[in-house]
């Protein structure tokens, strides 16, 4: 996304252009870039070849999945939907692993019919109901075991997950615990470890600690495991700050556990996947003035994108045009909704706004459209991929006939 003669362009298209054709709220994803950030993932750990499986949740649009598919990527799902998804996707059953604390009977079933690579389980009772569901089909089901290394992933609090208080994975004793369970069970194969133990991370070193972790349980436990499916949790940088996550140091660390672990890595990347590839166009529907503030009145709200919302996260707010007169109002960017928390970004000196501009909120491409929702009767936005000079639709706006 950049600037060409003052007018914001996607590829080689003007944000102009695309709200003209398509009308607003829209949500806008770049292939070159999606094609990019898959190809910078691979290379980064490109020495030991892992298999990366896309977290579905971050971007749940199967066109969208199709295309990160034809990459060769797997999926990581966290549902029944997520896994019908990505298998309709036509991503192969044998790159897909399933993970969440909350697996259903009818999750697991479904699971093991379609032989998905693993079912990463995150409890002693869900090994028992996968153990008990195995040996009624007659299955030797491939498992993994959440581990919860109790690391602090020095992200926001709302979205971390591997600190010993989180709801997510088996602490140590349990874990050494649920190994034996799998040694004597006739019908579960355990072939993974796994963690995530977060989103967002942009600090190489709770990695660091998570692996030493790791190593620490791997020898106590004295087992051959498969695979270590290592999560995903890379962050990616929302406002123009410059801190990044070290992936060459990340690397590293990975490169020297494989030497005392001979085992397949295994990646659950989503936000540096998708997160910079979307764009959210919107128009301001009124601009409301008052004393100290101006609130600029989008026709894009919390229910399309919730991430300020839910998180206090930021995203960078551009305008579609260019002008060179600065407000010396401050610009509250709010969406419609009768929410005090519908609001996505507070600006000093802003360029002036008028009513009917256009306003693109930037890497809303995982986490965006995949937690919308229809709040106020609201229809979702309509889904376009750009790549260069063509707009392929990959999801229709919402009808009000859809809805009521
Ligand atoms: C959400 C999630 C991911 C993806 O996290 P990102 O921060 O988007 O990379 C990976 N694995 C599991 C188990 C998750 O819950």
């Amino acid at each position: 996304m950049k600037y060409i003669n003052k007018k914001l362009t996607i590829e080689n298209i003007s944000v102009e252009n695309i709200a003209q054709k398509y009308g607003t709220p829209t949500y806008c994803y770049s292939y070159k870039k999606l094609k990019e950030n898959i190809y910078n993932f691979k290379k980064n750990f490109k020495s030991f070849s892992p298999l990366i499986c896309f977290a579905v949740k971050s971007n749940t649009n199967i066109n969208l999945i199709k295309e990160i598919k034809k990459f060769g990527l797997g999926a990581d799902v966290v549902s029944m939907g997520e896994l019908m998804m990505a298998i309709k996707a036509g991503i192969n059953p044998k790159k897909i692993v399933f993970s969440g604390v909350g697996k259903t009977k009818n999750e697991i079933n479904y699971a093991i019919d379609k032989n998905i690579l693993l079912i990463n389980a995150e409890s002693k009772s869900e090994i028992i109901e996968i153990d008990r569901i195995a040996k009624l089909k007659k299955r030797k089901v491939k498992i993994g075991i959440r581990l919860n290394p109790n690391t602090d992933a020095k992200t926001l609090n709302q979205i971390s997950t591997g600190k010993k208080d989180n709801k997510f994975g088996v602490n140590e004793k349990t874990f050494f615990q649920l190994v034996n369970y799998c040694k004597n069970s006739n019908n579960l194969e355990l072939k993974c470890l796994s963690v995530h133990i977060g989103s967002q991370i942009l600090d190489h070193k709770p990695y660091q600690k998570m692996l030493s972790v790791i190593d620490k349980v791997i020898k106590k436990v004295n087992y051959k495991f498969e695979f270590i499916d290592l999560g995903g949790g890379m962050g990616i940088s929302y406002n123009n700050d410059k801190k990044k996550l070290n992936y060459k140091k990340y690397n590293t660390t990975i490169k020297k556990f494989l030497k005392n672990h001979k085992s397949k890595i295994i990646f659950e990347p989503g936000r540096s996947i998708v997160g910079n590839t979307g764009a959210l166009i919107s128009k301001i529907i009124y601009i409301k003035k008052s004393e100290k503030k101006n609130f600029i009145i989008l026709d894009a709200a919390m229910n399309d994108l919730m991430r300020p919302a839910l998180y206090g996260a930021a995203h960078k707010t551009l305008p579609s045009t260019i002008v060179n007169k600065r407000s010396n109002k401050t610009y509250e960017f709010v969406g419609p909704i009768c929410e005090s928390t519908d609001k996505f970004a507070t600006y000093k000196n802003f360029q002036k706004l008028k009513e009917k501009d256009l306003i693109v909120l930037c890497d809303v491409g995982a986490y965006g459209m995949s937690l919308s929702s229809n709040y106020n009767v609201r229809p979702k936005p309509v889904e376009l991929l750009i790549k260069g000079s063509k707009i392929k639709v990959i999801r229709k706006r919402q009808s009000y006939k859809d809805l009521i």
